[in-house]
């Protein structure tokens, strides 16, 4: 191979990984979409419309239910959750969100936490909802909603990269009513991405904001989401999920909610 030709294959390669890089970057935007949102009155990327969040989150609800012991058999607890969960819904800005919120209290008695899923799909495992009074729990459902009117988990999807996987599991998930195997198989890794994907810092403290605002409007205490605080870093929780993550530390998020309290006059 001569001088000439090692050159131009060396620059047909470097050529080719810049073409790649571009259309990675040319898929990035096509695929994300900056919008507008009236709850925070911010602009943000997200990588899924709102029915692509709602779909997604119906689809894999069931299989996030199961991985903490499926749908606890307390009936009234279950009414206490929604008496609450739809208070906050109903008499604050969330009501303005075009999410289908659903609480779901989960039979899991050993695993501390709480999770949203995009689109409204709000869960409460057993283990917590045993430490929490009607205040608490308010503030741990208001900070959950908050993940959803903030658009957090669409969000985190266009930040991360994951768009390419998760846009189209999320056009399956509107398109594909099929149960095949490999449908499931994609659905449980899905969720599995969901389920690891820690919100963002920021993400923690505009929902940690937002709960305050929300149990404000409401007619809840906001203190209640600083005894929440104490009582999880009481606990000991530590680990992949959301009330679990270890980021911020609980002093800055308690910093952060009486920070709000008194924005949101009280
Ligand atoms: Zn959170």
């Amino acid at each position: 191979m001569g001088r000439m030709s090692e050159t131009r294959s060396r620059k047909s390669r470097l050529g080719l990984a810049l073409g790649l890089a571009l259309m990675a970057i040319v898929s990035y935007y096509v695929s994300t979409t900056v919008e507008f949102n009236p709850i925070t009155q911010e602009e943000q990327r997200v990588a899924l419309s709102v029915d692509q969040e709602i779909a997604l989150g119906l689809q894999a609800a069931p299989e996030l239910s199961q991985q903490f012991g499926g749908l606890d058999a307390a009936d009234a607890d279950q009414a206490r959750l929604d008496s609450i969960g739809f208070a906050l819904v109903r008499k604050s800005a969330a009501k303005r969100t075009p999410y289908k919120y659903e609480f779901s209290l989960l039979a899991d008695d050993r695993t501390i936490n709480a999770f949203a899923l995009p689109g409204g799909q709000i869960f409460i495992t057993r283990a917590l909802y045993d430490k929490l009074n009607d205040q608490q729990l308010a503030g741990v459902l208001a900070h959950e909603i908050g993940h959803v009117a903030g658009r957090h988990g669409a969000e985190n999807m266009a930040r991360a990269r994951l768009t390419e996987g998760l846009v189209k599991a999320g056009e399956v998930a509107i398109t594909d009513e099929s149960d095949s195997a490999g449908q499931k198989a994609k659905m449980a890794q899905l969720v599995g991405t969901l389920v690891s994907t820690r919100y963002s810092r920021e993400n923690e403290l505009e929902s940690d904001d937002l709960s305050v605002r929300f149990m404000i409007e409401a007619g809840f205490e906001p203190a209640a989401m600083i005894e929440v605080m104490e009582i999880l870093s009481q606990g000991g929780a530590a680990g992949p999920l959301d009330f679990m993550s270890t980021h911020p530390a609980h002093g800055k998020r308690i910093e952060r909610i009486r920070m709000a309290i008194e924005k949101y006059g009280r």
